[in-house]
């Protein structure tokens, strides 16, 4: 048996986007996994989900033959048919919505399965060139991307490698032990070689509060509210630094006004926390000059998210951090790639009239929700590739009840039968990573890398890539990308895009991208035009839906707050051993999650009468839940989390944690507020709820 290393990058939808040493057995299977050493961010480190993917590649469940639904929508009623006749069939079904209802009737539907420049975009590219409805991809980023740019103006920001040489890591709505290991290992490095501290802001004690030296439990949704005490503190104290401002920011006078009536007090009853802990906080923050915030993607699953993220990265322009090595905040580095996607997505051919509609909205789409449907008409026919919102997307009761729809084609390119693939007319089996080639941007660090095909993959299995080539061949859509091979694609938007050519990234293994520490520390000035950093937010720039935003830091109450008929506040967190719905296939995965449940105070579950694995039911006007109970005390009373996302089906009555979720749309521009969503509590033999406290 001969086995051979060789490299790769993990796809999955992480910013860790690490770089990898795949072992290679007999050129057809894979070994081990590891973390590639010499990279200096991954630094040898993979996560377990992944260092253990030949389990999911290798999988007996893989989708490996296309196939024709047979029984009603939803059931698992399919029979292997043809490529030929597949694409045929799809081809068939778009170009009659098409001429019946108009181009628009068919919605492209795709997200981050895999981060791959060439598989995840490409079908934008059959999309443009075939004016089918646009895409508003909202569901994961969208309202960090509004936070981070009203402040900033651009996306960059001091290098994740730089907390080595922080004194202090404030790791603030995210937890990196479940979605981005590497995080933990560059603040070991600083506790190691620093005795720095890691303060974690998060509603609940996660596996990276429970490593921290401070844990701020603080209610959901409101950590703008904490990061005005904490400025407050810095202008009452003296730690402002008002050199700093002068020369960098837009409107300290007023933003030091502003804060004179948001102390910790103020703070305390809006957060949960305690004054004294507010203080203290706001004492090691303020007195530390190489204090480095990592912002997470918490942020983004909020209604009043942007205004938090803004405020949180107020906080080093206070303080004046940004200027220290190993200080300041960092959220993404999406804005240091200077990408040219023209070839990938067809960006030629994009035509801004088409209508666009929002993707974590797809439930109302799909049931012809006017506000989004606009005066187009209903969606007919759906591409899906890298994504399953039958499972994942927010108000999944409409989700479900919109792809029940008789009048709805879908063809599903997936690499198992998910519960968005058993919708399915048509599903087409997909390759997993190293079977086809893909070019990567890190969103947490700064490489680009090139992920080869290392193996072939099983039965009929196809690329993102060659599926759209067999549509627009099919559809008559000519674009250059689809005469290209995917590594074709890849070398030609690296050299269009000012990087080298893609067997210099495949010989060196990747490029770094990062910015110089002037640039990525903003000393050369911020990202809007007059250079500084905008305490004062202009959310009218940022996006439609600004009406009644702070433009000053502040607690931005429009969060589903509790009521006595939902007393609580759920947060639908991300568990350790899943990524969205991906590993949920594997057997390991979903051993060591165990199963669907809900984690609640001990306070709350002596009034709800409710002991340690009761079933519970957890519901509001959406819908109901069935999870069982596990006692912890790492949260306030009042707050309940379910780790997931698992599949609805893995839920006793199989309706999954996402009927719960709402799909309003996080001003200004949209996105997905799954941590923010008021329900009741109800023990299995109890009629009414139980308010908390
Ligand atoms: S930490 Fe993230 S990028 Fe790294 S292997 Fe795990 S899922 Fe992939």
């Amino acid at each position: 048996m001969a086995s051979a290393i060789r490299s790769s990058v993990c796809p999955h939808d992480c910013p860790s986007t690490c770089a990898l040493e795949v072992e290679v057995i007999d050129g057809t299977r894979i070994g081990a996994v590891r973390g590639a050493a010499a990279n200096s961010y991954t630094d040898g480190v993979v996560c377990a989900k992944v260092a253990r993917y030949a389990e999911r590649i290798h999988h007996a469940g893989r989708v490996t033959r296309p196939l024709l639904r047979t029984g009603p929508k939803g059931s698992s009623q399919f029979r292997e048919i043809g490529w030929d006749e597949a694409l045929d069939r799809v081809a068939g079904a778009f170009t009659e919505a098409a001429a019946r209802h108009g181009a628009e009737a068919v919605w492209p539907y795709y997200f981050a399965g895999t981060m791959g420049l060439v598989q995840r975009d490409g079908i934008n590219r059959l999309r443009h060139v075939m004016r089918y409805s646009r895409q508003h991809t909202s569901i994961c980023s969208m309202v960090c991307e509004a936070g981070w740019m009203a402040g900033a103006g651009r996306f960059t920001g001091p290098d994740p490698r730089e907390m080595a040489q922080s004194d202090l890591i404030v790791m603030w709505g995210g937890n990196p032990v479940n979605t981005q290991v590497n995080v933990m290992t560059h603040i070991a490095k600083a506790r190691k070689a620093r005795g720095a501290k890691l303060i974690v802001v998060d509603p609940y004690r996660t596996g990276t509060a429970q490593a921290a030296d401070m844990h701020l439990a603080l209610r959901p949704g409101t950590d703008g509210a904490l990061a005005c005490a904490v400025m407050h503190v810095a202008f009452r104290d003296g730690h402002a630094d008002r050199a700093y401002m002068a020369q960098y920011a837009d409107a300290p006078d007023a933003l030091e006004a502003h804060l004179a009536s948001r102390g910790p007090a103020w703070a305390s009853a809006i957060t949960g926390l305690d004054v004294d802990q507010i203080e203290a906080f706001a004492r090691q923050y303020c007195t530390t000059e190489r204090a480095y915030i990592r912002a997470g993607y918490g942020f983004s699953r909020m209604r009043n998210g942007a205004a938090n993220l803004h405020a949180v990265t107020c906080l080093p322009t206070v303080t004046g951090k940004w200027k220290h090595p190993g200080a300041g905040a960092f959220w993404n580095n999406r804005g240091i790639y200077h990408w040219n996607k023209t070839l990938i997505e067809g960006l030629d051919a994009r035509d801004m009239s088409v209508r666009v509609m929002d993707m974590s909205r797809i439930g109302a789409v799909l049931t012809g929700d006017r506000r989004e449907l606009g005066d187009g008409p209903q969606v007919h026919a759906l591409l899906i590739q890298n994504v399953n919102p039958v499972t994942v997307a927010p108000n999944s009761n409409t989700v479900r009840r919109g792809f029940l729809r008789q009048d709805l084609f879908t063809c599903v390119h997936e690499q198992f039968m998910t519960e968005t693939a058993l919708m399915a007319d048509i599903v087409l089996p997909a390759t997993m990573f190293m079977e086809h080639d893909d070019l990567y941007q890190a969103g947490g660090h700064s490489h680009i890398q090139i992920g080869p095909k290392l193996i072939e993959p099983p039965g009929e299995c196809r690329s993102n890539h060659e599926v759209l080539q067999g549509l627009a061949q099919r559809l008559g859509a000519q674009h250059a990308g689809f005469d290209m091979t995917a590594m074709e694609v890849i070398d030609a938007t690296l050299r269009a895009s000012g990087w080298p050519d893609a067997q210099t990234v495949l010989a060196q293994r990747w490029v770094d991208a990062q910015p110089s520490f002037a640039d990525s520390h903003f000393l050369n000035g911020f990202g809007h035009p007059d250079g500084k950093f905008h305490l004062a937010a202009d959310w009218s720039r940022i996006g439609p839906n600004h009406q009644g935003m702070p433009s000053l830091p502040d607690h931005f109450a429009i969060i589903d707050e509790s009521t006595p008929d939902r007393p609580f506040r759920l947060v639908a967190a991300p568990a350790r051993q899943f990524l969205n719905t991906s590993f949920t296939e594997t057997a390991t995965s979903r051993q060591r999650e165990g199963r669907p449940t809900a984690l609640l105070h001990p306070q709350d579950a002596a009034r709800l009468g409710v002991v340690d694995g009761a079933k519970l039911y957890l519901g509001n006007a959406q819908g109901e839940v069935i999870v069982h109970a596990k006692l912890f005390d790492g949260l306030q009373p009042g707050v309940v989390v379910v780790e997931s996302v698992w599949p609805h089906a893995a839920f006793e009555g199989g309706i999954g944690i996402n009927a719960l979720t709402s799909d309003d749309p996080a001003p200004p521009l949209g996105g997905a507020v799954f941590h923010d969503t008021a329900v009741w509590v109800r023990a299995m033999a109890a009629e009414l709820p139980i308010a908390a406290e």
